[in-house]
């Protein structure tokens, strides 16, 4: 090891024993394991707090990495400490992402199995900022050929093109990214970076249409109007105002200074370019996005008859002549709906309000499924075919459990997901646990804890599940409405001990209306769910007349993304909410075929300042993202559990048979080791390679007693 990086570990280790002893006040202790109090919710609090105050962002609960966003350039990102984490073992530094990354990979290319890093966290809370970082350190660790550097270029710059399309200003974060995103590193077996594959979940296409005041619609539009070339906005019909967009300007923010669209632009033609787009791709795709602009800009009027009526304005030509379809078509199917009898096909004119309706719902399958495209697009770029021996680790990038004060259908699939994720995380860690003290022949302690498959059931199971009696109310003939499928809810799992409906009589005798909610009792506290728009927004249609439109565009994504043959089909195509739950389920296969490491990032406050630690806020995400729960699973059995060639390395200056140097097996080294110490018979377990403490205070005195030797 070089002195400059042994000088460090050294330092460290010096203020990591402050940190048990004197000085434990002031920094706080760096694994919560090792706090005394360690059930109480205001212990973990001040501990982060105390660590926070002193800059210190990282903290595990044994190997999970529990992050807090510090809305500020810390400089710990720099190269020299990319190399100071590297190789180097876990405990032996202070906490940091760049540790997690690095035991992982160390790990996938000693043990050649799969792994995977889990992130999560509240929106803002440092989640995609940690991915990139987790990212970045492998492209600058790894070892690298040249002609492998393409590939790891290409794995950079498919971040940036994947933000600006699905990433957007919101209030809680100037970028947040509204889909899933999981993502797979691919290794050759000399731990070579070779290729990566993005799978990605549950897109935010209503914002497309619809976003609230002090938001903004994804960056592309913008950074396409701030940033593009006066020939191609000319080619697109479009303005350089973003504020002349209705899609674009409903949270009176179109002109953000935080956010430099410009620039943006310039970062994502470039990548462009390097993941292979070809001219012909990105005028089909900017065809796209901007025939999306003008759709928004589309007048409606209403004739004698009540119908709705759309002049031909230069919006209608332009959409038409970006997606390749006759422009009087395309009227037709925004203000008629076709209606099949048994003999014929009738045209029949829409409202107005339905007439605004289809033309949202056109602007919002234009977008999300070239946002899919998009997705395989990149994939084909940074996928490696030419190794078949790899192993990968996967980034899972994930919005973390949602409680608005109105919760609706988007967060009702979110915390179904967190809920999923949830049972991943207490499984693998007890089932590590436990398979860890067998391994190591060390008698197996029963831990109880909550499962929550109960509420995974309540949600997801076949015909009796919350999202099966959603979708029998979605296909059911008759008229049914939000508040039948409350109706329906009430009748199939109103008697769920973790169900509740909420209704209030709405005024005047107007029977049951009034409030619309439910509640689900989550592993995280209980959450209020209104079901107003769960219908139509598990449904997303978009109707056939207009699909058929779609089907025949000369522009060649949309030919991709319009299969003539769903036309064909006719059978449903499954609702959001099964599509969700399906994708979710093949995900977590995913996950649990790897070797999982956490990191929880949390938010310290709303107003995106540095050094501003909110308690109440805090205390919160603690709760929601069950890191008491997993403290108290960490702690059942034994704190700590070191290697004995590590414990002896480490400690062997204590003990006079074993310092300068043990000759014999390092177990026995150990034992005496521990018995001169004076460890008691409680405190430790002798496994078949490790020795496991109980409580932390026996590794403070060692610490303190190795500290005192120096
Ligand atoms: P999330 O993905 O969880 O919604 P982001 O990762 O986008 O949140 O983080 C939101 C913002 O917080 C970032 O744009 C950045 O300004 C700041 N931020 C997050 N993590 C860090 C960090 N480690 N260091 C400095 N700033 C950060
Ligand atoms: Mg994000």
């Amino acid at each position: 090891m070089g002195s400059k990086k042994e000088e460090v570990r050294r330092k460290h280790i010096r203020l990591h024993m402050e940190s048990t002893l004197t000085a434990r006040d002031k920094v706080g202790v760096q694994d919560f394991v090792l706090l005394d109090a360690y059930t109480s919710e205001s212990a973990f609090l001040d501990n982060l707090r105390k660590r926070f105050s002193q800059n210190l962002i990282y903290t595990y609960i044994g190997t999970l990495l529990v992050s807090v966003n510090p809305y500020q350039e810390l400089g710990i990102y720099t190269l020299s400490q990319m190399e100071l984490y590297e190789k180097v073992n876990f405990f032996e530094l202070p906490p940091h992402l760049y540790a997690i990354a690095d035991n992982a990979y160390r790990m996938m290319c000693s043990e050649l199995n799969n792994h995977l890093i889990l992130i999560s966290g509240e929106s803002g809370a440092g989640k995609t900022e940690a991915s990139k970082k987790i990212l970045q350190y492998f492209a600058m660790i790894c070892p690298m050929t040249d002609s492998l550097q393409i590939a790891r270029d290409r794995l950079l710059l498919s971040n940036p093109v994947l933000e600006a399309f699905g990433n957007a200003k919101t209030c809680r974060n100037d970028n947040s990214s509204r889909f899933g995103k999981y993502m797979d590193i691919q290794f050759d077996f000399q731990g070579i970076p070779v290729g990566g594959h993005i799978i990605s979940y549950l897109i935010e296409k209503s914002r497309v249409v619809y976003h609230n005041q002090g938001e903004r619609n994804f960056h592309i539009f913008y950074q396409l109007l701030e940033g593009g070339e006066e020939e191609l906005l000319a080619y697109l019909g479009l303005e350089r105002d973003p504020r002349l967009y209705k899609y674009l300007s409903q949270g009176h923010c179109a002109k953000e200074s935080s956010i430099n669209d410009k620039n943006d632009w310039k970062t994502i033609s470039n990548a462009f370019s390097a993941i292979d787009f070809t001219e012909r791709d990105l005028e089909n795709l900017f065809g796209i996005i901007a025939s999306v602009l003008h759709l928004g800009n589309i007048c409606f009027g209403v004739n004698h008859q009540g119908c709705a009526t759309i002049p031909v304005t230069h919006e209608i030509k332009w959409i038409a002549k970006l997606l390749g379809v006759p422009p009087s078509v395309l009227l037709e199917a925004l203000t008629h709906r076709k209606i099949e009898t048994q003999t014929e096909e009738v045209l029949c004119p829409l409202t107005l309000e339905l007439s605004v309706f289809a033309r949202d719902a056109m602007a919002k399958a234009v977008y999300g499924r070239t946002f899919t495209w998009l997705v395989n697009k990149i994939n084909s770029s940074i996928v490696n075919k030419e190794f078949t021996k790899k192993t990968v680790i996967g980034l899972l990038d994930i919005y973390g459990f949602e409680v608005f004060d109105k919760n609706g259908f988007e967060q009702f699939c979110i915390n179904y997901c967190n809920e999923k994720l949830q049972q991943l995380l207490i499984e693998s860690t007890l089932k590590a646990e436990q398979a860890e003290y067998e391994m190591e022949g060390i008698e197996w302690e029963p831990i109880h804890y909550f499962n929550n498959k109960i509420i995974c059931d309540l949600v997801e199971e076949r015909h009796k599940g919350i999202i099966s009696i959603l979708d029998e109310e979605c296909i059911r003939p008759g008229p049914a409405t939000d508040l039948s499928f409350l109706e329906k809810l009430e009748e199939k799992v109103g008697k769920h001990a973790h169900f509740r409906t909420r209704r209030l009589a709405g005024p005047k005798g107007r029977k049951r209306i009034g409030l619309m909610e439910f509640q689900l009792f989550h592993y995280a506290g209980v959450v209020t769910y209104c079901t107003k728009g769960f219908l139509e927004k598990n449904n997303d249609i978009l109707y056939r007349h207009l699909k058929e439109v779609l089907c025949t565009s000369k522009n060649s994504i949309l030919k991709e993304c319009f299969l003539v043959a769903e036309l064909q089909n006719r059978r449903r195509s499954p609702t959001v909410g099964t599509q969700f739950k399906n994708s979710l389920n093949s995900l977590l296969e995913i996950l649990i075929s790897k070797e999982p490491s956490y990191i929880r990032c949390i938010k310290p406050n709303e107003r995106k300042e540095p050094s501003r630690f909110d308690d109440f806020l805090v205390r919160h995400q603690i709760k929601y993202l069950g890191l008491m729960e997993h403290l108290r699973v960490r702690r059942a059995g034994f704190a700590y559990r070191r290697k004995y060639e590590h414990f002896l390395h480490r400690y062997k200056s204590l003990c006079p048979d074993t310092w300068p140097h043990w000759q014999g097996p390092p177990a026995e080294g150990v034992e005496r080791l521990i018995k001169y110490i004076g460890y008691k018979s409680e405190d430790y377990k002798l496994g078949r390679t490790k020795i496991f403490i109980r409580f932390p205070r026996a590794l403070f005195a060692t610490e303190e007693a190795f500290e005192f030797r120096k």
